[in-house]
């Protein structure tokens, strides 16, 4: 029998994220994943400072940013493989108002990363007014995700296949899972966790978000560039445009009116003509109040879950992956806006 010191089940943002900082500390573990589509493949990867159209800092960016920046080039330093970059993020204000309103946050204490307005003058944007921003960042969430598979299995300490609840033998100090036993278990699941009986009741609210890509006829860009939707340079010139927010929907599959929504968006910023490229479409795990959950099980003190990554997993797994390795080491416990059982 291979025994671990965790198993973790689910390999998108949260699994992986939670695998590598269990390696960077030393300790053992075993991934099941079933290798269906999930929202980390599918993801613009984008993490963006400021947000809304009153340009609130992200929740917490300073306090995750540092987190993810260790982990993905620690990463990336550690399988050879490129995929996290950094990105200034060009703000499209199409009238004076939402020039005042980005104005009045230029030189606030904490907003150093946002530079002055300036009037627009390339030809191919629509705005009057525009605003760049620093402290972006992309990560190439497919390149990440597979080239980390591709680590896992070739190291042995990823198992394709459906991981089933009713199989776990619940022991005094850890789980028997088939030919496995571990002494912690991670969820890492996304938006399909919600039959664990560990982890009972969660508070999801799926989005479903598609997303395309394109290439631009004549527009070309190292920058992201934002209006209400955000369009991301790809390292081979083509473009990602994302995306939609649909709380109803019956499937996880691209459709048309995610399509016209997408290109209606496109449409609002560029000033080209392009061709589509490709279309996708997944589900986030997405909360009530839009936190994450962590934390540990009522049923089980040995057992976690790392979930509800919402519109902001690329920003924050990282940190959350710790916190769920320093619980298991007795160290620390949740905050209570964070806990997976939060009233
Ligand atoms: C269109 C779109 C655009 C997005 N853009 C951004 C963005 O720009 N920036 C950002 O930060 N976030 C973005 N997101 C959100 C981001 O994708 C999510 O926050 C994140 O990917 C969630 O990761 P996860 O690991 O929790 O879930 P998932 O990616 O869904 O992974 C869960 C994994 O668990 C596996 N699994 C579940 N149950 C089992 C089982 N029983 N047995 C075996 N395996 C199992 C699944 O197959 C899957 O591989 C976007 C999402 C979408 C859909």
């Amino acid at each position: 029998m291979k025994k671990v010191d965790f198993l973790i089940i689910g390999q998108g943002l949260a699994g992986t994220c939670m695998a590598i900082e269990l390696l960077r500390n030393n300790l053992s573990f075993q991934i099941i994943d079933n290798g269906k589509k999930n929202a980390s493949t599918t993801a613009n990867g984008i993490i963006n400072p400021v947000t809304g159209q009153r340009f609130v800092k992200s929740w917490n960016y300073d306090l995750f940013l540092p987190f993810a920046k260790a982990l993905y080039n620690y990463w990336e330093e550690h399988i050879k493989s490129k995929f996290f970059f950094e990105r200034t993020i060009l703000k499209l204000l199409p009238t004076a108002l939402e020039a005042n309103l980005y104005d009045v946050k230029v030189g606030m204490e904490g907003y150093e990363i946002l530079l002055p307005v300036t009037k627009n003058e390339h030809p191919l944007l629509k705005a009057e007014y525009t605003g760049m921003m620093k402290g972006g960042f992309y990560l190439n969430c497919k390149e990440f995700t597979h080239s980390s598979r591709e680590y896992f299995l070739s190291s042995d300490s990823l198992t394709e296949k459906t991981f089933d609840i009713d199989d776990v033998i619940v022991q005094e100090n850890g789980f028997a899972y088939e030919d496995l036993f571990a002494e912690h278990i991670v969820f890492c699941q996304g938006y399909t966790a919600d039959e664990n009986p560990f982890f009972p009741h969660l508070p999801f609210v799926p989005t479903k978000g598609q997303i395309i890509q394109v290439k631009m006829d004549n527009f070309t860009s190292d920058t992201i560039t934002q209006k209400n939707g955000i369009l991301s340079p790809l390292e081979d010139g083509s473009f990602l445009m994302g995306a939609t927010y649909e709380w109803a929907f019956t499937d996880d599959e691209p459709n048309e009116e995610g399509k016209t929504a997408l290109l209606e968006k496109l449409k609002q910023m560029i000033d080209d003509d392009f061709t589509i490229l490709q279309h996708t479409a997944a589900i986030r795990p997405t909360t009530k109040d839009r936190k994450p959950l962590i934390g540990r099980s009522e049923r089980h003190p040995n057992a976690y879950i790392l979930n509800g990554l919402g519109t902001k997993g690329v920003l924050m797994a990282p940190y959350l992956a710790q916190q769920v390795r320093q619980m298991a080491q007795g160290s620390i416990v949740p905050d209570d806006i964070i806990k997976w059982n939060r009233s």
